[in-house]
């Protein structure tokens, strides 16, 4: 028998034996690291990475310092196997394998535009999970029926004006402008969502758009994907973003908010919408469950999270999967 891992929480979750560790995640740059996927949160140079991450990494941050591992590849990485398994997230975004030690990253049990279905391996000691939506009153309609909802809402805007949807720049801004394509209008995207989607054709996607111009608002029958940023009324501060959404509403368009938070909160009062869908990249309280049970580690769950949703769904596991649960 090797020497066993130990398992902490520092600047990312720290994995380490014999005097060496990685960290996955990390939250600043550090020998050893290990990216799930693309979002700011989770995004530093000279980690290891899919090759999606690091082009992601590229448009967003400018550096190409990485090192690239695909899908179903392994590699030993700072004295630890290494191997990446889709997560269903976002492009390139992986759960990391780790000589039984198993660590979700964030993840969508029902998959995402172009991150196909998880597929976890079998026996895992110790499960390492998020637990953003871990509480039990986080519940998602499926995602199959929010989409078929943006679609039937976009469809009855594009007669009167054009269609606002603000959407996380990475992932369902794409999603979103994938129901734009298929529904066959004209969309819009400013030059951030415009750089991650030329990544997202890079591999495979056919996402048609144009480059929007903040002042010349697009007409009717156009769907313009932004950042949720430019839905939130701005406090005395010139925001450009915002009127332009102002401007179309008041020529007959209208404007949404998709996010997984909007299964819980209702944005109306905080941003300028007319309609919210809550369409969501992460798993909720039951997926969780689900999927801790499908994985069914050896010898325990460790969630790591320091919101209230963490110790939640730790006892949550513990009392009806009677599997030992720990916060990280
Ligand atoms: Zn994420």
């Amino acid at each position: 028998m090797g020497e066993s891992i130990e398992i902490a929480s520092g600047n990312g979750i720290l994995l380490s034996r014999g005097g060496v560790e990685i960290a996955l995640d990390p939250k600043r740059k550090r020998e050893g690291a290990v990216v799930s996927h693309g979002h700011m949160d989770h995004l530093v140079p000279g980690a290891l990475m899919t090759p999606e991450t690091l082009d992601i990494l590229r448009v967003r941050t400018g550096s190409h310092e990485a090192e690239a591992l695909g899908i179903g590849e392994e590699r030993c990485w700072n004295g630890f196997d290494v191997r990446f398994h889709s997560a269903g997230h976002v492009l390139g975004s992986v759960m990391m394998e780790m000589e039984g030690i198993l660590y979700t990253g964030d993840f969508s049990p029902e998959g995402s535009f172009f991150s196909p279905l998880p597929n976890p391996p079998q026996g895992v000691d110790v499960l390492i999970t998020e637990a953003t939506y871990g509480e039990r009153d986080f519940v998602f309609p499926p995602k199959t029926r929010v989409l078929e909802d943006i679609m039937s809402w976009m469809d009855a805007v594009s007669a009167e004006g054009a269609a606002v949807v603000g959407a996380y720049e990475f992932g369902k801004a794409q999603e979103i402008m994938n129901i734009g394509n298929k529904l066959g209008v004209d969309v819009f995207v400013p030059e951030a969502i415009a750089n991650i989607s030329k990544v997202y054709n890079k591999y495979g996607a056919d996402l048609h758009f144009s480059i929007l111009d903040e002042n010349t608002p697009p007409g009717p029958g156009s769907l313009v994907v932004v950042p949720n940023s430019w839905l939130r009324h701005p406090k005395g501060k010139e925001k450009p973003g915002y009127d332009m959404v102002r401007d179309i509403r008041k020529t007959g368009g209208r404007s949404a908010f998709v996010s997984g938070w909007c299964a819980v909160y209702k944005y109306f009062r905080s941003m300028l919408i007319d309609a919210q869908f809550p369409l969501s990249d992460h798993a909720d309280h039951h997926h969780l469950l689900s999927f801790v049970m499908a994985v069914e580690p050896k010898e325990g769950l460790i969630v790591h999270s320091r919101k209230k949703s963490g110790p939640a769904f730790a006892a949550d596991v513990e009392k009806e999967l009677g599997i030992k649960a720990r916060i990280l």
